[in-house]
């Protein structure tokens, strides 16, 4: 599948706020947002005033990155979004959340989306008890996701463990960080997500 190689720090930068695209990296000093919280290139600096289309534009890339899919992707969410009641917006979110990548992360058994996605696809988790290798599966309430017997011993889980020692919990999940497993106990509401995005304006780019 197509995905984006390229330097994801620099993706911060562009979309002017942190992303958490490297893992532990991003919650230390050596961030480079920290220092250099300007757009990349020559004329980083410069703050133009955006254009209406800019800004929504800005507020899909800054979605889209943030979860790590590629435009047709994305759609295909916002797709599922528009046709689901309640407000688009908040349904492309909570869809986004459902990922199964996105809810191993936030439980803290990947440092960052991408890492959660590659242990996924490698065959490290289970969901109810099979082996689950879609990052893109939906988990829905009730679900419970672990790590699989045969990784748990792994460095890998007994460091993703340490680390996630010190993060909270998202409150549609439970945690059970001794034997490496999460429950699904509700489905995430739009205050339970901490992403500070005006997902509005992705609605009305797509409705142009
Ligand atoms: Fe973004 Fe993380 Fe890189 Fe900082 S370290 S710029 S938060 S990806």
């Amino acid at each position: 599948m197509a995905r984006y190689t390229g330097p994801v720090c620099k993706l911060c930068r562009r979309e002017g706020t942190k992303l958490y695209l490297k893992g532990e990296k991003c919650y230390s000093k050596n961030c480079p947002f920290e220092s250099k919280p300007m757009p990349p290139g020559m004329h980083g600096r410069r703050r133009n005033k955006q254009s209406e289309y800019g800004l929504q534009l800005r507020e899909k890339q800054k979605v889209k990155r943030l979860y790590g899919l590629m435009e047709k992707q994305f759609r295909h969410y916002f797709d599922m979004a528009e046709r689901r009641q309640g407000v688009t917006g908040e349904n492309l979110l909570m869809l986004l959340e459902e990922r199964l990548d996105n809810v191993v992360y936030r439980l803290g058994l990947g440092s960052s989306r991408k890492e959660a996605r590659q242990l996924v696809n490698h065959g490290h988790f289970t969901v109810n008890g099979k082996k689950v290798t879609i990052p893109s599966y939906r988990v829905k309430v009730g679900d419970v996701i672990e790590v699989k017997d045969k990784s748990r011993k792994s460095p890998k889980f007994k460091e993703l463990r340490e680390q996630a020692e010190t993060k909270a919990v998202v409150p549609w999940l439970s945690r059970d960080l001794e034997n490496l497993r999460g429950t699904v106990v509700a489905s995430p509401k739009r205050e339970d997500i901490d992403i500070d995005v005006a997902e509005h304006l992705i609605v009305e780019l797509y409705s142009k």
